[in-house]
């Protein structure tokens, strides 16, 4: 096999408002690449180039470099033969040199996660070319020893490893600096850069026993071989694994003419977005520098300037920056340049409007000539991406429809978590401030290394700046501090859509890494001291602040109530207390579809009659044990019922193993047998008795129901009786009575005859009555087999996805871990399947148990209670199935309703 008959075209070119690709190519050409096709397209200043797919990522992984360079070599050398007639220069030329860019490009953004190498095509002569042409020995000479840099490290593999090891190019330039005593790059000489070229190249020699590459070909192919490569770095597989993304997308990679932002004082590079992203007020900013090359902007080692007028007097204010200064020293692109600034402004409003969504992009002047280099639908926090949706609607660019496709489910989440007590945050110390990066509150003790992040419990990383490499600590971290960079640094980008609480370039701050130090203002802080973040103001504070519950805004509840326009599914919530069903009711559940009564025997009270009944070695003890938990369980039953009053509440009976209840130390088997004037070998024969060797398949669920009826007797007279003792207060109780681990017909069907016989008893004891239903779970494949005969009596199922998952898959719920991880880095799992359902396997068994139950009972009323409910691509899979409803736990029940509208919406697409 030389190459893949699947692949058909490899190369797709673009430029001059013309392209072969378009933005909905993204699996193929990645984002970048499809992004840039389609820009250039409508006629947007792209810089002309071509975008080598992602299938030959797949390619590559599969048949290596050999064979993917000889199936590219011919659409290579005729795309960059179009881009040289577009550019008016010549690849490797002597006198008039194409230099070119080549970057990595997923179909979805993966922020510094993959490599970039910049001004390719340079050598020994092609560089005097280029300062002849440009005039400009300096820029020449700059560009050429960034060159070597940044292949030497990306394509050489002369990056450092470790935090230990040190980087061999800016080891030479702090040398050179030394010598030369100047701190800044920008003071070397035309003279010093050509050392530095020298250098490099000889510790390039040095490091791999191989020149330079000076053949242009050779550069490039050794970049685009080392952009596939990149691919499956170790911070990239651990983003992929972070987002669930698979391994087999690949990357395409986008080789495109370079524009130079660092040819003097009429040319310069930026970062803008049409929105706010941490906030998703409408108002467009961003951040430039002139005379600088892309990576300088978001490296954090100069201070970036704002796009806007608005902007910049913000940042100065939070800066502490007079205005004199600000005008003279940091003006804004809009004062400084107006007209590329008018250009700009004409350009974002046009790509926002095209793609209908909010854009990040990124732009370079070169010499008074404006070039986007890039747009992205941009990451933002999760109370940006709600405001953003809610206004583009409202602003009639987008429909209703189109505003709930723009909401991640998943990122509801963080505007669902704690801010600062507002009482706490008055007593708090602010010690600095630096740029609200990212918003949201976060407490922790200090850490200076990412790989130190879970050092303690709850940690604030603190870097001057951070890289690509610091991704995992980042997550680990509560929040991310740093004493360098903008509001479009790594750090910041990164933390946004981890929707991380971050502050960023708070440049009071000196840290010190050797000695694990912060100094503010004269006073040290060290590692393990505690820091409050506030990310939506920049605050950085002393100590620990206590948090709270936060407030949804307005445009949350519109964006609640325009998915329940759409959700034809309901959204239920799994709560055991009555305070856990109130805030799912507060979060719009609309009743409840599991709540598992075995916690309620967990509390202390009740542990000890729990027990008692375990350890009863006759019906009449178990009985008696059983009175005592029946007050307890019918109270329960009440508080749960009066905070969902009028909704449906469907309540299991007991399911876990018994031997769950029983002390397995000596002093508490000891104090139970004098509590219960027994000996304490009666009770450690019990408990022996009662161990299992597999207790997820043991005597548990319905099993218990079985053996011990009584059991099954009490929690019916707790429910029925709590639901009548609330009607005679006039709330109405919908119970719904479920039954776990069911396998067999008859198993359920004892378990029904108990139910139904103890009801109409007391509804005879009480002279009246109410109405329930008695129904089960489908967790067990046997039942999902069987479901049309099981529903001759069950009148409801809810599908137990993690019972279902573990016995479909065999792997132990409680012993999954030891091999899942394993399996998920192999990618012999591309997801867990206790977290996401798995559509494929467990999902038929899904799709068949409600199609035969409805067989049987056409009416038949289907949800789910695994923990499957509250993920949105399950919750979609569950409405292609027909269900009635899914149940989550109450913070998930938000994320579960937009999901279930998302789901009605793009089945009808
Ligand atoms: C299930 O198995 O999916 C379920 C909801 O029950 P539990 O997690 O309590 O076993
Ligand atoms: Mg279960």
């Amino acid at each position: 096999m030389e190459v893949l008959d699947s692949v058909k075209t490899r190369v797709f070119k673009f430029g001059n408002k013309k392209a072969d690709g378009n933005s909905s190519m993204k699996n193929l050409l990645g984002g970048k690449g499809a992004n840039l096709a389609e820009m250039s397209a409508i006629g947007i200043p792209v810089p002309p180039g071509f975008t080598i797919t992602t299938e030959v990522c797949s390619e590559y992984n599969l048949l290596g470099k050999e064979a993917t360079v000889k199936a590219l070599k011919d659409d290579v050398e005729s795309a960059i033969e179009y881009v040289e007639n577009l550019m008016q220069s010549k690849f490797g030329d002597e006198k008039n040199p194409l230099l070119i860019s080549v970057r990595s490009g997923a179909r979805v953004s993966m922020p510094g996660m993959m490599d970039t190498v910049l001004n390719l095509g340079l050598n020994d002569k092609s560089v005097l070319g280029l300062a002849s042409k440009t005039k400009n020995d300096r820029f020449a000479w700059d560009s050429y020893r960034r060159f070597i840099q940044m292949y030497g490290s990306v394509v050489l593999g002369m990056k450092p490893h470790s935090k230990d090891d040190i980087d061999p190019f800016e080891e030479i330039i702090e040398h050179l600096k030394d010598k030369r005593g100047i701190s800044l790059d920008t003071e070397f000489t035309v003279q010093d850069l050509k050392d530095l070229v020298y250098n490099f190249k000889d510790a390039v020699k040095k490091r791999t026993g191989h020149d330079f590459p000076t053949n242009p070909w050779d550069q490039l192919w050794g970049a685009v071989i080392a952009v596939f490569n990149s691919w499956n770095s170790n911070r990239a597989m651990y983003y992929r694994k972070m987002h669930g993304y698979p391994a087999d997308w690949g990357t395409a990679v986008n080789v495109q003419a370079m524009v130079f932002g660092n040819m003097g004082d009429h040319s310069g590079t930026g970062v803008c977005f049409t929105r706010d992203a941490a906030t998703g007020e409408k108002q467009f900013n961003g951040e430039y520098l002139i005379n600088a090359q892309g990576e300088d902007v978001v490296a954090g080692v100069r201070t970036p300037q704002q796009i806007t007028k608005i902007g910049s007097k913000r940042w100065a204010k939070l800066a502490q920056i007079e205005e004199d200064d600000r005008a003279k020293n940091y003006p804004s692109l809009e004062e400084l340049m107006p007209k590329i600034y008018k250009e700009l402004d004409d350009i974002q409003k046009k790509l926002e409007l095209h793609y209908r969504n909010m854009q990040d992009m990124e732009f370079t002047i070169q010499e008074g000539k404006l070039w986007i280099l890039q747009t992205r639908n941009g990451k933002r926090t999760g109370a940006a991406m709600v405001k953003i949706a809610i206004d583009l609607y409202k602003e009639k660019r987008i429909t209703d429809k189109e505003a709930l496709l723009l909401i991640e489910p998943n990122k509801l989440d963080e505007l669902l978590h704690p801010v600062f007590d507002p009482k706490a945050i008055k007593k708090a110390h602010s010690i600095a401030q630096g740029l609200p990066a990212s918003p949201g509150a976060a407490t922790g003790q200090l850490v200076f290394f990412a790989d130190e992040a879970n050092k303690f419990k709850n940690t604030i990383l603190a870097r001057i700046e951070t890289s690509p490499e610091d991704l995992e600590g980042m997550h680990i971290a509560k929040g991310i501090l740093t004493a360098r960079g903008g509001m479009t640094s790594h750090a910041a980008v990164v933390a946004r859509g981890m929707g991380k609480c971050c502050v960023s370039g708070a440049g009071a701050l000196k840290i010190d890494y050797k000695n694990r130090t912060m100094t503010v203002d004269g006073k040290e802080y060290h590692e393990g001291d505690w820091i409050s973040l506030n990310g939506t103001t920049g605050h950085i504070i002393e100590g620990k602040v206590a948090t709270i519950e936060p407030e949804l805004s307005g445009e949350f509840a519109e964006l609640m109530s325009l998915s329940d326009v759409y959700a034809t599914m309901k959204v239920r919530t799994n709560a055991d207390t009555p305070k856990d069903a109130k805030i799912a009711r507060n979060f719009g559940a609309q009743g409840i579809g599991l709540t598992r009564t075995e916690h309620m025997f967990f509390e202390v009270d009740r542990i000890k009659a729990m027990r008692e009944m375990i350890l009863a070695d006759t019906v009449k003890g178990r009985k008696k044990a059983l009175e005592e938990l029946l007050p307890m369980q019918r109270s329960d039953f009440e508080g749960i019922f009066e905070a969902m009053h009028d909704l449906p509440v469907t309540i299991r009976l007991l399911d876990p193993p018994l031997h769950e209840f029983v002390p397995h130390q000596v002093e508490t088997q000891r104090i139970l047998a004098e509590e219960m004037h027994i000996s304490l070998q009666a009770v450690k024969s019990k408990v022996a008795e009662l161990e299992e060797f597999n207790p997820m398949l043991g005597h548990r669920g319905c099993r218990l129901g079985n053996t011990y009826p009584e059991i099954t007797e009490m929690q019916t007279r707790a429910i029925i009786e709590a639901a009548l003792n609330l009607k005679a207060k006039g709330i109405t109780a919908k119970p719904e009575i479920m039954v776990p681990l069911v396998g067999t017909y008859n198993e359920f069907v004892e378990q029904e005859r108990i139910i139904r016989e103890t009801a109409d008893k007391i509804f005879k004891e009480r002279q009246d009555k109410i109405d329930f239903l008695v129904g089960t779970m489908i967790e067990i494949p046997r039942a999902a087999l069987m479901a049309d005969v099981i529903a001759k009596n069950a009148e409801f199922f809810s599908f137990g996805t993690n019972d279902l998952t573990q016995m479909t898959f065999g792997y132990s719920r409680d012993d999954a871990n030891k091999f899942l991880p394993i399996y998920l880095a192999k990618g012999i799992l591309k997801q867990d399947p206790f977290e996401v359902l798995d559509q494929e396997g467990v999902g038929q068994l899904v799709a068949m148990g409600t199609q035969r139950g409805r067989q049987t009972r056409p009416n038949l009323k289907v949800g789910i209670c695994g923990e499957h409910g509250g993920e949105p691509s399950s919750v979609e899979y569950c409405y292609s199935v027909g269900m009635n409803y899914v149940s989550c736990s109450p913070f998930r029940v938000p994320i579960a309703r937009l999901a279930s509208a998302q789901a009605v919406i793009k089945s009808a697409t």
